[in-house]
């Protein structure tokens, strides 16, 4: 800061909902370190509380403000860049000034527990053990996808590309290849992936090509490690950053190329203030530095795909397989039929255990796909018609075997099944539903030669356990595979040559205008796991609903046409990517102070916003979370900063009723 000399006061930002900076002066004591970008102390009502240096005014605007007691580091831990973006954050997902530059940086830092200060020397945190991963000569397909991307990052400018390439058409290579060029330029790279714990071999392939270069940003690493990790970045040892949604903050210095892989993840949207969708955080930071980012997926978000075709953002296709390897033929079984036939509910198919049978006996693998945990989905009384639900929560408890317990899979209540119905008192307490633990104790009973390996999060809650389980499938130790979405991303088995999905209906179901697109994600992403070698795959989907279009579409490989007929859908209702949703939530311990507070926020909005259609009051589908009932007004329209600047202004004059918990959630990703 030249000049700050003239300047009295700064502008203080702080972790607090509040829409607003707060002036203190500086005083001798500060004047010399004080920069934008820096933390530090303030008196906060009657606390010291951390703040961030945004900016610097001449006057305060009110009188007898109080001092900055402390500047907490000797260089700014928020580039100008990063400020820009947080305010980008701030108007777009309406949270504070302090709430977005919080999610910017680790932790430790948060809590003030270090000085960020030059040069130290940070030790690379432990990277997994890593086989090398050889380097290919790019097919044709690939070729012309890097040189597009290249010309933007020879260039220095802002393009996104969505590259749409089916599973296993080598999107990855493609990615590693563009950040070696960044990489020889100087230049940084950061490379958003869903979950890293469930895409462990994709980020191998980032740490087996560039060694130390790469930074893995870890949500299971310890706070220290990760500072550490950040510290490496900032001080541009680490080149290359690889990470879940907040990796996107990352202060990778000289940024050449962004890449988003598997873009269409809902795992990207960040549940809580700020509300943040990394993929759209990655366009504008790319945007700000003048460089390329690819969204790369096998079924791209409608979103992106309608920005595509309205040639927003630049489409690039990778058709075939790498050496043309046949996508699997997909086969839909009607449980219906076997219904009918069999005259009772099967969890398995005729022609899905012929299948597992001839698979075993050939010596290949199998993964067998339900998205439900848990052993029965629910209990249920024969008598009364109860179903057992969660005291706290609306929703249903699964019954889980291991555990001998019923649980709520939202605030993991849990209580002994009862054998007596707690309504009617009579002992005609019955089990439904399948869950993954079932399907596991079905294909023991069905094949007890097999050796079988189960993956959800009742089984993977140790640190650790994928990797191992997934180790031992590599290894062949296990023959089949059962779990839940967590095996349907990024593994890559050759000798897995039969996918069976037990129930596809399981997400179509859910009450979200995203379930169909969902269900097709899901579909293609899992059955992408078969025929990935030599001996080619097939896939086996059972379902209740077979002429639904996720499922005919997935079946076929068929992308466009299952957005074609999505798309037409989303404009007759006005969803989303025509529109934009901003959900406001109240909370309440009292179901009809939460029900009538929404409509009371309903009336007061209709009367202030225009263009904006408003939704609601409803309650969310779960109704109840933790004891706490939830009821949501919903808004609807085409231009989201209109609609947040309105949101804004109008929000300014609301008062919401006292022990009620308010939030908004722009773009959201349910409803
Ligand atoms: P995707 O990310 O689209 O699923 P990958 O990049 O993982 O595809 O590629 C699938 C497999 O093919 C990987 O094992 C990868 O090492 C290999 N591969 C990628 N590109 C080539 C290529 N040009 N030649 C040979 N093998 C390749
Ligand atoms: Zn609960």
């Amino acid at each position: 800061m030249a000049n700050k000399t003239k300047f009295k006061c700064a502008e203080i930002a702080v972790s607090l909902p509040f829409d607003r900076v707060f002036h203190y002066d500086i005083m001798k004591n500060t004047k010399r370190d004080i920069e934008i970008g820096k933390r530090v102390w303030v008196e906060f009502g009657k606390k010291d509380k951390i703040g961030y240096v945004v900016g610097f005014v001449k006057e305060a605007e009110v009188k007898n403000v109080k001092p900055v007691k402390s500047v907490i580091d000797r260089e700014p831990i928020v580039s100008k860049k990063m400020l820009e973006l947080c305010n980008w954050i701030k108007e777009t997902y309406l949270c504070s000034y302090g709430q977005a530059i919080d999610a910017t940086i680790p932790g430790v830092l948060r809590r003030g527990k270090v000085s960020v200060r030059q040069r130290k020397i940070f030790i690379p945190a432990e990277l997994p053990p890593t086989e090398p991963s050889e380097k290919h000569d790019l097919t044709e397909e690939q070729n012309e996808a890097l040189r597009n991307v290249l010309h933007k990052i020879e260039t220095e400018n802002y393009r996104a590309f969505l590259l749409h390439g089916i599973t296993s058409s080598g999107k990855t290579e493609v990615y590693l290849q563009a950040i070696e060029r960044v990489l020889a330029h100087g230049k940084g790279s950061i490379v958003l992936v869903p979950e890293i714990a469930l895409t462990p071999q994709t980020v191998e392939r980032f740490v087996s090509r560039f060694g130390n270069k790469v930074a893995v940003m870890h949500s299971a690493l310890a706070g220290s490690v990760r500072y550490r990790e950040w510290e490496r970045i900032r001080q541009g040892e680490a080149k290359i950053v690889v990470g879940a949604r907040s990796a996107i903050f990352s202060p990778v210095k000289n940024l050449g190329l962004i890449v988003v892989d598997e873009e269409h993840e809902t795992s990207y949207k960040q549940e809580d203030a700020p509300r943040y969708h990394a993929r759209d955080v990655a366009m504008m930071r790319a945007r700000l530095s003048n460089c390329p980012v690819i969204l790369g997926s096998a079924t791209p978000s409608l979103e992106s795909y309608y920005l595509a075709k309205k040639n927003k953002i630049e489409l690039v296709r990778l058709t075939k397989r790498i050496y043309d390897m046949d996508l699997p033929k997909v086969k839909i079984v009607d449980m219906r039929m076997e219904l009918a036939t069999r005259k009772k509910i099967v969890m398995f198919s005729r022609i899905l255990i012929d299948a597992i049978e001839r698979v075993l006996n050939k010596n290949q693998q199998i993964i067998i796909f339900l998205n439900r945990r848990g052993f029965s989905t629910h209990v249920s009384c024969k008598k009364c018609g109860l179903v057992v639900k969660c005291k706290k929560c609306d929703s249903v408890l699964v019954h889980h075997y291991a555990t001998k317990k019923l649980v709520c899979h939202y605030c993991n209540f849990r209580i002994p099944p009862p054998d007596i119905c707690p309504q009617c008192k009579n002992a005609y307490m019955k089990y439904f539903g399948v869950g993954t633990e079932k399907v596991e104790s079905e294909l023991a009973r069905l094949f007890p030669r097999a050796r079988i390996g189960r993956m959800d999060t009742d089984s993977m809650s140790k640190r650790g356990s994928h990797e191992f389980m997934l180790g031992e499938f590599k290894k062949h130790k296990i023959d089949i595979l059962v779990g839940t979405q967590m095996i349907a991303k990024g593994l890559d088995f050759p000798r897995v040559t039969l996918v069976g999905v037990v129930n596809a209906d399981v997400t179509m179901n859910l009450p979200d205008f995203r379930a169909g697109e969902r269900t097709f994600n899901l579909l293609t992403q899992v059955s992408g796991r078969a025929g990935r070698g030599e001996e080619g795959g097939e896939v086996i989907v059972q379902t209740y609903a077979p002429e639904h279009r996720a499922i005919l579409c997935a079946s076929k490989h068929d992308y466009e046409k299952f957005y074609e007929e999505e798309i037409k859908t989303r404009k007759e209702l006005s969803f989303p990517p025509f529109t934009h949703l901003i959900k406001l939530t109240l909370r309440s311990r009292s179901e009809s102070k939460a029900s009538s507070a929404s409509q009371d926020l309903k009336k007061f909005l209709e009367q202030r916003l225009k263009g904006v259609h408003i939704l609601g009051s409803a309650p969310s589908p779960i109704a109840k979370v933790r004891g706490f009932f939830r009821w949501n007004v919903m808004l609807c329209g085409k231009n989201r900063s209109l609609m947040c600047l309105g949101l804004k202004k109008a929000l300014k004059s609301y008062r919401k009723p006292r022990g009620m918990i308010f939030t908004i959630d722009v773009d959201p990703i349910s409803m």
